[in-house]
């Protein structure tokens, strides 16, 4: 019987183990957090967007676009959906957004890990991997095993005095163990370096270039951007319906249209997230970035300009705040006027047509200065990673080292928001456990 040893037991490293055993292999997975599947909890904001019916074009990008698009045709949203309902859950769509039938997504962690025993799997947590070498046609596979030491747990009062009034806490010790594992075959899925608390800490990416792999260069996505502009320390807590147009050295990269959330240092929700790749790498490039709001996305230029021009005539003795009160939040009225150069409280009636015009493109272009964005730590996803011309997008093999597939998150290519990453992870991660057993 084929060993296969699985490195991450996330999203992929769970959906390969189980492919891989539903084939017949003896299938070990070694996963360094305390329990398996830990980001899988935090998707959708705990209820886990598990794939999307549609895979529109530019859904998935990377250094090569057509990877993506070739291993998908080989494990669709269709078969992401089937092989959820052979572990038992059942789904429903959202606007093509699939998520569990329940909206939980502790049942999608839970019923991989039952389908995991079920088929024999085994696994170990709190088991870093440390080092992987080719060895005697397998591998061997070094890793550092976190064990609660119960002769030493020690007792200590929590912090708080309400705490300390109802008595003892104990405090767990752990002892590290050096462990080798022996494996044929090894699948890596340790994931990239977003949210590295769930998990995926970069390491995946160490252990892939030991073993003679390349990478592109990885930075977050999925992730909000930080701006230049003081304007958003007072427009902190706006949410407002936009589109958002991404510019790198002035070339539009890529546009959204959806709630954008004004922070207090700069721009955050979905649309953001789905342009802030191109930001991270031209930011990472030393380019400049820019990104273009329109606060008004579904009313021409023209027609904004008639109407403000109509409002003008009919409250002439109106301050300008007031024709556009009801349209902008509160908040963002001020920072507009004063772009357009026109002070609050001015009459209607003062407004020449070239200042009308110049309040239309504050609205509708609304300029912000890019200057980075936030850490890994809040990132949803990496963009980069090990190079996809280095794997067979048939099997998820490595070109490079024999007996090793990757999957996930740690290869390059990154999914905009709407399941695509997840849909990534269990598609690559069924590709690669199947093939790896049946090799
Ligand atoms: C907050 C949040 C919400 C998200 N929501 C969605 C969503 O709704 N839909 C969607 O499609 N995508 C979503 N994503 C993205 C999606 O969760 C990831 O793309 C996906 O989980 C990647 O799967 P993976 O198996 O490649 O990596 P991971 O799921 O990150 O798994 C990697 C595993 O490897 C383990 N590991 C790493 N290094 C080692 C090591 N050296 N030794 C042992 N174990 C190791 C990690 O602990 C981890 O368990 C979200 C991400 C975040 C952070």
């Amino acid at each position: 019987m084929k060993r296969i040893c699985i490195i991450g037991g996330g999203a992929s490293g769970m959906a390969a183990a189980i492919a891989a055993a539903r084939k017949g292999a003896k299938v070990t997975v070694l996963e360094h957090k305390d329990r398996l599947g830990k980001k899988i909890l935090s998707t959708g904001n705990g209820r886990c967007n598990l794939t999307n019916e549609f895979l529109p074009e530019g859904c998935y990008r990377g250094e090569d676009e057509t990877f993506a698009s070739e291993v998908l045709k080989l494990f669709t949203p269709a078969d992401a959906i089937s092989f959820f309902e052979s572990i038992g859950i059942l789904t429903k769509s959202r606007d093509g957004y699939i998520y569990p039938r329940n909206g939980q997504a502790a049942c999608v962690r839970d019923s991989l890990e039952k389908e995991m025993e079920r088929c024999g799997v085994k696994w170990y947590v709190n088991t870093e991997v440390e080092s992987i070498h080719p060895d005697k046609g397998g591998f061997r596979i070094e890793v550092q095993r976190r064990i609660e030491d119960s002769s030493r747990v020690t007792e200590c009062f929590p912090g708080s005095k309400k705490g300390r009034k109802q008595g003892k806490k104990q405090e767990k010790i752990f002892r590290i163990l050096p462990e080798t594992y022996r494996a044929d075959i090894v699948i890596l899925a340790a994931g990239g370096q977003a949210a590295p608390v769930l998990g995926s800490d970069g390491s995946g990416y160490k252990l892939a270039q030991s073993l003679g792999h390349s990478l592109t260069l990885v930075v977050p996505a999925l992730v909000q951007l930080r701006a230049e502009d003081s304007c958003f320390k007072q427009l902190a807590g706006v949410r407002a319906d936009a589109g958002v147009k991404l510019y790198v050295d002035d070339e539009w990269k890529a546009s959204d249209v959806g709630e954008v959330q004004l922070t207090d240092y700069g721009i955050s929700g979905i649309p953001v997230f789905q342009v802030s790749r191109y930001a991270a790498f031209g930011i990472a490039c030393e380019q400049r970035v820019r990104a273009e709001i329109d606060f008004l996305p579904y009313v021409t230029d023209t027609e904004f300009l008639k109407l403000l021009k109509n409002r003008g005539h009919q409250w002439q003795d109106s301050p300008v705040e007031d024709l556009i009160n009801g349209i902008f939040h509160s908040k963002l009225l001020p920072v507009l006027l004063e772009r357009a150069g026109i002070s609050c409280g001015t009459p209607a009636r003062n407004v020449q047509d070239e200042t009308w015009k110049s309040l239309v493109e504050i609205c509708k272009k609304f300029q912000v200065k890019i200057v980075g964005t936030n850490s890994f730590e809040q990132a949803q996803v990496c963009a980069g990673g090990v190079r996809t011309s280095e794997v067979d997008a048939f099997s998820m093999a490595s070109r490079i080292c024999n007996g090793l597939y990757l999957t996930g998150e740690l290869l390059d290519v990154d999914g905009i928001c709407g399941g695509y990453n997840l849909q990534w992870a269990w598609a690559t991660g069924v590709i690669a456990g199947e093939h790896a057993a049946l090799r």
